[in-house]
């Protein structure tokens, strides 16, 4: 059944660029998409030291700006962390968080996603909650498990006003980087499993609308194949968002 989702296609820029190189590919962005196709979203994430300058570049586009992580506190003697509502000053709508990187070299827990995502959405600011299985987990057969198990952690007790204040992204690790993507087949059991989680979270209605993307290895090959199953609303995109011809063909074929 067709659905009324809006397909996002989100960069992960990650820790790549300086001041300089962010500039350009923003600019390049622009250049490249300076409409985004009907029922698409454009989204990138650069790195925090370069939100403002990036939001600068994308004055006036249809491209949106989002982080790639936050704390949860408003302000205070958090030396080194950003808080939603400096986010919020800088021009971002979304914000990834509870990405596997930040869960396996930071050590985030489950908990730290929950008090981020509940600050994200009271601060005006869509969370894209990342969840997904390391390769061992995929090969014991209890990736479902598992993938369900963060997300009911992460957003338990979030409350929405509607369903577009949240986006939850399904990245298997092993995909990540590694240009071993995940089966479109593959993308669509684990993201339909997340829309179940998201049933029982926050009710069928809100669930319907709450759109899960894909990540790991997406790129302009397999983009129209992902977003054609009917659980994968687009992809957050990390190696392939750093070059504008790449990410923008990917915003054109999704
Ligand atoms: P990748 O990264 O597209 O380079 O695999 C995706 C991500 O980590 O968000």
């Amino acid at each position: 059944m067709p659905n009324n989702r809006t397909t996002l296609i989100a960069g992960n820029w990650k820790m790549n660029n300086d001041r300089e190189a962010a500039k350009a590919l923003a600019a390049e962005l622009v250049e490249a998409l300076p409409e985004v196709p009907a029922g698409v979203e454009v989204l990138v994430c650069p790195p925090t030291i370069d939100l403002c300058c990036v939001a600068h570049k994308l004055e006036g586009s249809a491209i949106a700006l989002g982080a790639q992580n936050c704390y949860w506190e408003a302000s205070g003697a958090y030396t080194g962390e950003t808080s939603v509502p400096m986010l919020k000053s800088a021009g971002c709508t979304y914000c990834i968080i509870g990405h596997s990187e930040r869960r396996d070299y930071f050590h985030e827990s489950d908990e730290d996603q929950n008090k981020k995502a509940k600050a994200l959405v009271a601060g005006g600011i869509v969370p894209v909650f990342c969840c997904g299985e390391p390769l061992e987990v995929r090969e014991a057969g209890t990736y479902v498990e598992h993938v369900v198990a963060q997300v009911k952690a992460g957003l338990e007790g979030l409350e929405l006003a509607s369903a577009d204040q949240l986006v939850v992204a399904y990245e298997p690790i092993w995909a990540i980087g590694t240009g071993m993507t995940a089966t479109a087949d593959d993308a669509q059991e684990v993201c339909h499993a997340v829309r179940e989680a998201l049933v029982e979270l926050f009710g069928a209605e809100m669930a319907d609308g709450i759109r899960v993307l894909y990540g790991g290895s997406a790129k302009p090959g397999n983009i129209a194949e992902l977003v054609a199953k009917p659980d994968v609303d687009g992809a957050l995109v990390g190696g392939a968002s750093l070059k504008a011809a790449d990410f923008s063909e990917m915003v054109v074929k999704a």
